[in-house]
């Protein structure tokens, strides 16, 4: 038996991922969507969150996959109308906003499930396992994209309240506070901003880590060809590369058959699901706190100017 859910904001992730994901899931079925602009062939389609809470129908969990700024505000409402949420990465613009839509989730007794889709796969819990009980030595990571590749046209990721480069980031992030039994803190940054825009095309960052392993990442949205995200990681006991954003793993030989079948979108509807029936919250902020520090912390150098 599936549950009806609502998705709002049908754009890029909506379509490559979300959607896809709801269409597969033995868990939920798309009820309704909230677009400014889309509408879908038989599903019901409202234009705002205020349309669409005055008539949910027997909808109790909406998932936004809007852009952080407008998504805020999406989710609050939903809150307060006593609906379940799940959110896209980044959760919020600010980390006080992360606050307050924790304690607006706590508040109403509903469940808000702050969501990271590159740490869902069977790749980081297996990277999880090994290390556990190993010394970290050096773990780097090399995050490049094309960024007309996976946001195309999208202005509002160089406005300020955006990540810029962060927002794929993050994701590596996301990926070192689910896998890390030790948590490290940002200690340096150097961000590369294109002239006339407001966020990083590029930044190194470096890290402290408690037991002093040799931390570095390479973030750089000016890369041609296809993505590398991979996260070298050398402990005590061997080393290891998390390739493809977290989802394989590679120990030198080529990537290991992990037999995990299941997207990563497919995981985090399945997580939601399982939060929603415990009426129990996921909401780790430290990938967003680690980019906040970065942020704090960054120098900043003029790049060349960008455009599409
Ligand atoms: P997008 O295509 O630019 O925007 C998604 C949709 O959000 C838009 O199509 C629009 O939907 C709605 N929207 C945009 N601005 C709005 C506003 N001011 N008020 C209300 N609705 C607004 O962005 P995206 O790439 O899907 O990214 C959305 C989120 O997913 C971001 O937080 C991003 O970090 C995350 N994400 C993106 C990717 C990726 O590969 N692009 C991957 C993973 C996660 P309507 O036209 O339907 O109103």
């Amino acid at each position: 038996m599936t549950q009806p859910i609502a998705l709002a904001g049908i754009g890029k992730i909506a379509r490559d991922a979300h959607l896809p994901a709801l269409q597969r899931s033995s868990d939920w079925h798309l009820d309704a969507t909230i677009s400014r602009n889309a509408s879908l062939d038989g599903i019901r389609a409202f234009k705002t969150m205020e349309d669409f809470l005055a008539d949910p129908g027997e909808v109790k969990t909406v998932s936004l996959s809007l852009p952080p700024a407008p998504r805020f505000d999406y989710a609050i409402k939903a809150m307060r109308a006593g609906l379940n949420v799940m959110l896209e990465k980044p959760p919020a613009v600010t980390l006080i906003e992360c606050r307050k839509l924790i304690a607006e989730a706590e508040a109403q007794g509903v469940t808000l499930f702050l969501s990271w889709h590159s740490r869902m796969g069977a790749a980081c819990n297996m990277a999880r396992d090994r290390l556990k009980d190993a010394r970290l030595k050096r773990l780097t990571i090399d995050w490049r994209e094309d960024i007309r590749q996976f946001h195309p046209d999208q202005d509002w990721i160089w406005d300020a309240g955006n990540l810029g480069v962060f927002d794929p980031g993050i994701n590596a992030f996301s990926i070192l506070a689910r896998i890390l039994p030790d948590f490290p803190h940002v200690s340096k940054t150097h961000m590369i901003v294109p002239e006339g825009r407001e966020t990083p095309i590029a930044a190194d960052v470096a890290f402290t880590h408690p037991h002093g392993a040799d931390m570095t990442c390479t973030l750089d949205w000016r890369h041609d060809g296809g993505p590398i995200w991979n996260m070298e990681i050398e402990t005590d006991q061997g080393a290891f590369t998390l390739t493809r954003s977290g989802s394989g793993i590679d120990d030198g030989d080529g990537e290991i058959d992990l037999g995990d079948a299941l997207d990563e979108y497919d995981h985090l509807y399945a997580r939601l699901a399982e939060l929603v029936a415990k009426g129990t919250s996921e909401t780790d902020t430290r990938p967003m706190e680690m980019v906040a520090d970065a942020f704090l912390l960054g120098t900043r150098e003029t790049g060349a100017p960008f455009d599409w």
